[in-house]
């Protein structure tokens, strides 16, 4: 019988590319060509996109002042055992489905019958939202979430499942330090609307694009303001399915998680390359 050591990581990360959809109110993805082989010998990209592009990690900072910085975060705590609790059947819900205590508490007991203490300390949530929206493939846009109308090169995020404050205490009183999911955001995100263009120059007072919602994060102010993580746009969750569960049942899987990122000194946050392979529950070897 194989290990679980012996099965291939998959790839939870997202490709960043020009015109890939944003939470409102962050910048615009543009990446660009800066030398050329032909012209320089080379090839090196420009990037102008923020800090929460794609597959990305919220440290503490992100709200928290004086909160600990992307660069400061332990790769111990990024990285071990974890758990996916596969919650598709959200999306019967409508986009905006919340995911409550209530409704996360069954699953919880489900995978650890001795107690919510001990589910591991990383959790990624699937609400297959990422899989049903092909606005967040991560390739270039061509049409409004909704609508299927050409909104332009980039398109804000719309509404999408999130989980109540209620939920993310529940993780969080169990032990949970870092939390994923594959929505832009654990919290609703602001109302979806086609963002303004970038301005040609620099911006004089706030951006002219919409603001996001100013709905006080509670998940975030949970998880950040306790000293926690969040990883947000994850893909490819659905992988772990197991197999013959029908898509509106609720699952579970044990994996051992990989998150990686990028050590931009004394910010909030940062893409990061985000990995898992299945767990075994007698797998003593550290990920990273
Ligand atoms: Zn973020």
């Amino acid at each position: 019988m194989p290990t679980s050591s012996s099965h291939p990581w998959t790839d939870l990360t997202r490709p960043i590319s020009t015109g890939m959809p944003v939470v409102a109110g962050d910048p615009h993805v543009e990446i660009s060509t800066a030398l050329t082989l032909e012209r320089d010998g080379a090839w090196v990209s420009h990037l102008r996109l923020g800090s929460h592009t794609g597959t990305h990690v919220d440290a503490p900072a992100h709200l928290v002042a004086g909160g600990r910085t992307v660069d400061r975060l332990d790769l111990a705590e990024l990285c071990g055992p974890a758990v996916i609790l596969g919650l598709e059947s959200l999306a019967g819900s409508g986009r905006h489905a919340p995911l409550t205590a209530d409704r996360l508490r069954p699953l919880i007991e489900r995978f650890a019958p001795s107690g919510p203490e001990t589910l591991p300390p990383r959790v990624l949530v699937h609400t297959g939202y990422a899989h049903n929206d092909p606005a967040h493939t991560g390739h270039p846009r061509t049409g409004h979430p909704h609508t299927g109308a050409h909104t332009g090169p980039d398109s804000a995020v719309g509404e999408h499942p999130y989980l109540t404050q209620d939920a993310a205490r529940l993780l969080w009183d169990a032990g949970v330090r870092l939390l994923g999911i594959d929505t832009p955001s654990p919290d609703p995100s602001a109302p979806s609307e086609p963002p303004s263009e970038p301005p040609a120059g620099p911006p004089a007072g706030p951006p002219a694009g919409p603001q996001p919602a100013v709905n006080g994060l509670p998940v975030h102010r949970v998880f950040l303001g306790g000293d926690g993580i969040l990883v947000e746009n994850l893909t490819g969750l659905g992988s772990f399915r197991p197999v013959r569960t029908p898509i509106e049942t609720d699952w579970t899987a044990r994996i051992t998680l990989g998150v990686y990122p990028l050590p931009l000194a004394g910010r909030d946050g940062a893409p990061a390359r985000v990995v898992a392979r299945p767990r075994g529950t007698d797998e003593r070897t550290p990920p990273c």
